[in-house]
């Protein structure tokens, strides 16, 4: 890579970080969804290690924290992020038992069958639903669970426009029974799998995004890149408005066979 484009990437994420770190969540959930996944996890103790995985500033990790026992590492890419989410563990009186580490989730350090639980809300995206799965089961205990949340087809088809734009966006995005078979395949017990609410979307994703987007153009106003930007976002949000009721995320969690 040059160095004239690596400017320009570092720059982009640079302002990517700066954005998301103005929202408590960087990818769709909620409290409530967080909370019926972990319902699904098989008893916890205090002694249990949890890790969560593309935690972003860490929302669904004080959740998480707050409703059940045991130590919880966080990793993220960004460090940014991470900080944020050491700020508010501090800040919710956790940081004795949770803990944010910069990190990248094609190249984790956990010892193999170290842990309890593997959560990953809205991120495993980053590394594709199956590889994901496949390389992080190495990390858990016999028994152990695994919650993650992914983009899924709720229909057999759709129309030709949503279905371009996930193929150009993600490719891996599949429909629910799919992806059911694909946990079994990657060596999990398939426990649950459950659809979240639009929502998580519209409610606790997008909306909360639109007075970020305002006060973000208004620092970054004549920035070419913060203003394409935040034009996609509107697109993303923009799209699952008119096209919401064929894809969304599923909650999947599995037990290591
Ligand atoms: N779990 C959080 C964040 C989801 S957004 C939530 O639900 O709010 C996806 C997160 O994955 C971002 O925080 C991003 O920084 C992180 N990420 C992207 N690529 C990554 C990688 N290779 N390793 C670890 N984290 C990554």
């Amino acid at each position: 890579m040059n160095d004239e484009i690596k400017t320009i990437h570092e720059f982009d994420f640079s302002l990517i970080c700066e954005y998301f770190s103005m929202l408590e969540r960087q990818g769709p959930g909620s409290r409530e969804m967080t909370l019926r996944a972990l319902s699904f996890v098989g008893s916890l103790t205090d002694d249990s290690r949890i890790a969560d995985i593309g935690c972003g500033t860490g929302g669904q990790t004080m959740v998480l924290a707050q409703n059940a026992p045991g130590r919880i590492t966080g990793v993220d890419l960004f460090p940014d992020f991470i900080k944020i989410f050491n700020r508010n563990a501090e800040q919710l009186g956790l940081s004795d038992r949770v803990k944010g580490a910069t990190g990248d989730m094609t190249a984790l350090t956990f010892d193999n069958e170290s842990l309890d639980l593997i959560w990953s809300e809205g991120a495993i995206y980053n590394i594709g639903f199956e590889r994901g799965l496949t390389e992080w089961w190495r990390f858990l205990k016999p028994g152990g669970y695994i919650a993650v949340s992914e983009a899924s087809w709720f229909t057999p088809e759709r129309p030709e426009e949503i279905e371009a734009f996930w193929n150009s966006e993600y490719p891996f995005i599949d429909t629910v029974p799919n992806q059911v078979a694909i946990l079994q395949d990657c060596g999990y017990v398939p426990v649950a799998a459950f659809m979240l609410p639009p929502g998580c979307w519209s409610d606790e994703y997008y909306q909360p995004q639109a007075e970020a987007q305002l006060r973000f153009l208004q620092k970054h106003s004549g920035n070419k890149v913060a203003e394409d930007f935040i034009a996609n976002m509107r697109h993303e949000a923009e799209l699952f408005s008119r096209f919401g009721e064929y894809y969304g995320y599923t909650f999947f969690i599995g037990r290591k066979r």
